[in-house]
Order: C-alpha cells, then structure tokens, then sequence
C-alpha cells in the first residue's frame, strides 16, 4: 500500500468484500474533521455485477451534485460531490463529522437516490448544455434512474437481515 493511500479509509478496504452501500470515513484534515462518504453502488470486480455506464455515472455526477448543493439544509456542508474511476460509485466529501450511520446522513443520501428515480425522463439535465458541460451527449437518464433504485434496494433490511450497508466490512 503506497504512503498516498493510507489516508483514505476506502483505499485500505478490502475491496473482494465490499459490497453496495453507503460508507463513511471522518478525519481531521488540518484541524478540521472531514467526512468522506462512499456511495458505492456496485459490488466491486464482479462479473454479476458490472459497473456502470459512463453516461449514466455522468448523469448521477449532475443530478445528484445539483441535489446536494440546492438543499437548504446541507448545502453548507457539502465540499465535494463526484464518479469514482472505476465506476462502481461516488464520493461526496462533507464539512463535519456525518458517519453514515446517523439517521441525518443516511437520509441525504437516500433522499438524493430517489430523486433521480423520480426524475422525469423527458425534464432537461441539470448543467448539461454543451455551454456547461465538457461531454454533454454522453449522459443516461434511464441508466442512472435504475442503478438508484437498485442501490435503494440494498437498503431493504428485511431482504438481508444479516447484512449492515452503513459499514465498511471488517
Ligand atoms: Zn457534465
């Protein structure tokens, strides 16, 4: 594991473990705590399980960025909201400490999902004219409103009684 890598408690994961959910990592960055939260939407390096799309990656990075910095009560705390490379999720890096587990966090996140899924598909994509965006064809409303309804349902507890999605594995 490189020195750059140790900080970042995702990096250190065991990632033929992880599996969908809705992680949290706070840290004091020069004095000040950071949370970094790791919407992780596909189970990693799985063949069941691929990532997603480009476009719709593109299409959540705009609707759930939009999402997060129009909502009164957060907007404040909300550093950070963007695709992780390999495709399998998000990070959103928050002002504070907001471990996934509190209700509060958990909440945002989960507002945010269904509010793709309940984007109407025909209603223009935040930000993405070809004046504001660097690739604005390649975007997917259909892809990204699926893949948030199938990571809403990793969150159906009664589904999976054994399996806590608000916790790194161990
Ligand atoms: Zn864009």
């Amino acid at each position: 594991m490189g020195e750059n890598a140790t900080g970042v408690k995702s990096f250190k994961i065991d990632h033929r473990r992880l599996r969908p959910g809705l992680y949290s990592d706070t840290k004091a960055y020069s004095g000040r705590c950071i949370t970094t939260i790791d919407m992780r939407l596909v189970q990693p390096n799985s063949d069941d399980n691929p990532p997603l799309s480009t476009a719709a990656m593109h299409t959540i990075e705009h609707l759930g960025a939009n999402y997060l910095r129009s909502n009164k009560e957060w907007e404040k705390a909300i550093i950070y909201f963007g695709p992780m490379g390999c495709r399998t999720g998000f990070y959103a890096v928050l002002d504070g400490p907001h471990p996934s587990v509190e209700q509060r966090t958990r909440h945002l996140f989960l507002a945010m999902a269904k509010h793709i899924v309940e984007w109407p598909e025909d209603k223009p994509i935040p930000g993405a004219t070809e004046e504001e965006c660097g690739n604005y064809r390649d975007h997917d409303i259909q892809g990204a409103k699926a893949a948030m309804q199938k990571w809403l349902e990793v969150f159906d507890m009664e589904k999976e009684p054994n399996y806590y999605p608000f916790s790194y594995p161990e």
